[in-house]
């Protein structure tokens, strides 16, 4: 089949780029899954005119509106992409081959996980992936920053403006020197064993170290940065950061002319409201690069 925009991703960013770029009058399509999108499951309160929603809303919501406007989605993965000639062709799932004039790749990021016990069953039971997001739901409670790159560092500072108490547990310290010393001055309580265990009776009570240390705790968030679908956008030709994230220029374009990024695989902040911004220049500039063209 044949597309003008094609779109990785219904998350907040392709769908939003969906609508932005549908409206448009271009032709345009969406491949992704919306349960696999991060908002799925999760519970918002910082987006504009949403006091607390819950990302599934928005997600059945952004598809409805999306269709509405012209947009096609397919509930599918992209298992392949190629370039020919000035066209880009990806491969779903089930074997249906996609030509388009412009693409997006709107994948997300899914977050590293440590990998302990405790970990999956504890999830949204005081195991967080997202400081900034869940800081909020913490307030006068103990919690423990888990990773060892700057992130943490950040996510640990901001944390001391709401729990009562903040640890960061960092077996192979590696952030940046003075962000170090700003979480140390502002109380942060460090330890250097890695994380063997989170414990709890239905909620996180408790991190186990290797050496041995218990901390006890109301949340436990896990820092240790996102692994992204990049090798897609390595097949035409954009090549992916050192952290896997895909630069972007102002009109969310890539280095390959007609290849267009938003969201979370633009890089930070992880979050709807940026998601959604991008979502709006990226369809904008798709629709306007096909139109051109
Ligand atoms: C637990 C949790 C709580 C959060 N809380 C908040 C919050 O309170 N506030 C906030 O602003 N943000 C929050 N976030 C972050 C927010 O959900 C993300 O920033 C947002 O969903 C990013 O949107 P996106 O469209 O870039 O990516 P995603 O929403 O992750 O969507 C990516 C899409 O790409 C698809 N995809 C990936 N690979 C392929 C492929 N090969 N082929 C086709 N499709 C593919 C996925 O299936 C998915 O549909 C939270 C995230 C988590 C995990």
């Amino acid at each position: 089949m044949e597309t003008d925009v094609l779109i990785i991703g219904c998350g907040p960013a392709g769908l939003q780029a969906a609508i932005h770029a549908s409206r448009s009058k271009v032709g345009v399509t969406v491949l992704g899954k919306p349960s696999n999108s991060a908002a799925s499951g999760t519970e918002i309160e910082n987006f504009l005119g949403t006091c607390l929603t819950d990302g599934d809303s928005i997600l059945s919501e952004g598809i409805r509106q999306a269709e509405s406007f012209g947009a096609k989605i397919i509930e599918q993965n992209a298992i392949s992409s190629a370039r020919e000639g000035e066209s880009f062709v990806f491969v779903t799932d089930d074997g249906t081959e996609i030509r388009s004039k412009a693409v997006i790749i709107a994948t997300g990021i899914s977050r590293l996980k440590l990998g302990i016990p405790g970990e999956n069953e504890l999830y949204g039971k005081g195991v967080s992936y997202c400081a900034i997001c869940d800081c909020n739901f913490y307030k006068g409670r103990r919690v423990v920053i888990v990773g060892n790159e700057s992130e943490a560092a950040v996510s640990a500072s901001l944390m001391t403006s709401y729990a009562s108490e903040t640890s960061w547990v960092a077996w192979d310290l590696k952030a940046n020197g003075s962000l170090v010393d700003k979480a140390k001055a502002e109380g942060v309580t460090m330890y250097a064993s890695k994380p063997k265990a989170v414990e709890g009776d239905g909620k996180v009570e408790r991190l186990i170290l290797e050496d041995g240390t218990v901390i006890p705790t109301d949340g436990v968030f896990i820092e240790l940065g996102a692994k992204s679908a990049a090798d897609l956008a390595m097949d035409i030709d954009v090549m992916p950061e050192m952290d896997d994230t895909i630069k972007v220029d102002s009109s969310c374009q890539t280095e390959v002319p007609g290849v267009f990024a938003c969201g979370d695989i633009t890089g930070k902040p992880w979050q709807v409201a940026k998601a959604v911004g991008q979502g709006c220049i990226a369809g904008l500039s798709a629709a306007s690069f096909v139109r051109k063209g």
